[in-house]
């Protein structure tokens, strides 16, 4: 691969909101202040099918953006059958390379888990059918979509923003998923996340901001931003001890083969 050949850094960045309205003012300036600390690549996950417009637009607006289209447990309040007819045409209209952000959310106020169960279902479905990874997010709930995972032995994807044991990090990675670990390993008392993360090995895992959220150890107040995952990487390298230009390219290498991407 090129990028093994090169001392140059490249990250990238596989679960990032850029389509938020906090990013809608200045996208350009913040891609290229993300650029200069050698992050060039990001997966866009949708959330409403709301959004799939604004986040298709800025993939074809802007180099090294990737687009995926799903429907968000945390807005299960708003997803109707109508809106999984929409996803299944958005599928075969844009050609996405993944299916996202789906899963389970037990933290929201009215979680209605039998509703979110019939959509994260749903999308499952239409990843085995498309043949497309799935990005999961799962709060409180990881072992709940684990038991979904493994009904589907073809399934892959990532849990991202990883924050299960290490057990159910080894059942993830035993059925094709990835853990996706962001700005929270910054923070020193994540000490069990650090401890996984240091057992993994590095075709394991992938990073991600999740930027605007999901702020690290690294901001005391605001947004998380696109140029806060070479903090992140730092963060990894540190804790594993070992050299970062070995977590870009791994990570880097790990993503586009999980989302069948090209090199660069
Ligand atoms: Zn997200």
């Amino acid at each position: 691969m090129s990028i093994n050949n090169s001392n140059k850094i490249h990250l990238f960045d596989s679960h990032i909101h850029l389509d938020d309205h906090n990013f809608r003012e200045n996208l350009p300036e913040l891609l290229a202040d993300a650029r200069t600390q050698n992050v060039c690549r990001w997966i866009i996950p949708a959330t409403t099918v709301q959004t799939f417009k604004d986040i298709h637009t800025i993939t074809e607006q802007h180099d090294g953006c990737y687009a995926a289209y799903g429907l968000h447990p945390y807005f299960i309040h708003m997803h109707t059958d109508e809106d999984l007819a929409i996803l299944k045409t958005t599928l075969m209209q844009y050609d996405p390379i993944a299916i996202g952000e789906c899963g389970l959310d037990a933290m929201i106020a009215e979680p209605n888990m039998e509703k979110q169960l019939y959509f994260f279902q749903a999308q499952i479905k239409l990843a085995l059918e498309f043949d497309l990874p799935l990005i999961i997010h799962a709060r409180k709930t990881v072992d709940l979509v684990l038991k979904e995972i493994r009904k589907h032995p073809t399934l892959r994807g990532v849990l991202h923003s990883f924050s299960g044991s290490l057990q159910q990090a080894e059942i993830a990675l035993q059925h094709n998923f990835l853990l996706g670990f962001g700005g929270t390993i910054t923070f020193e008392r994540a000490q069990k996340l650090r401890s996984i993360l240091k057992h993994l090995s590095l075709d394991n895992f992938i990073i991600e901001t999740d930027a605007p959220f999901q702020r690290g150890a690294y901001r005391d107040n605001g947004l998380n931003y696109p140029e806060d995952l070479f903090t992140i990487a730092k963060s990894i390298a540190s804790i594993r001890q070992e050299p970062l230009e070995l977590i870009a390219q791994a990570t880097f290498a790990n993503t586009q083969k999980l989302f069948k991407l090209k090199d660069l």
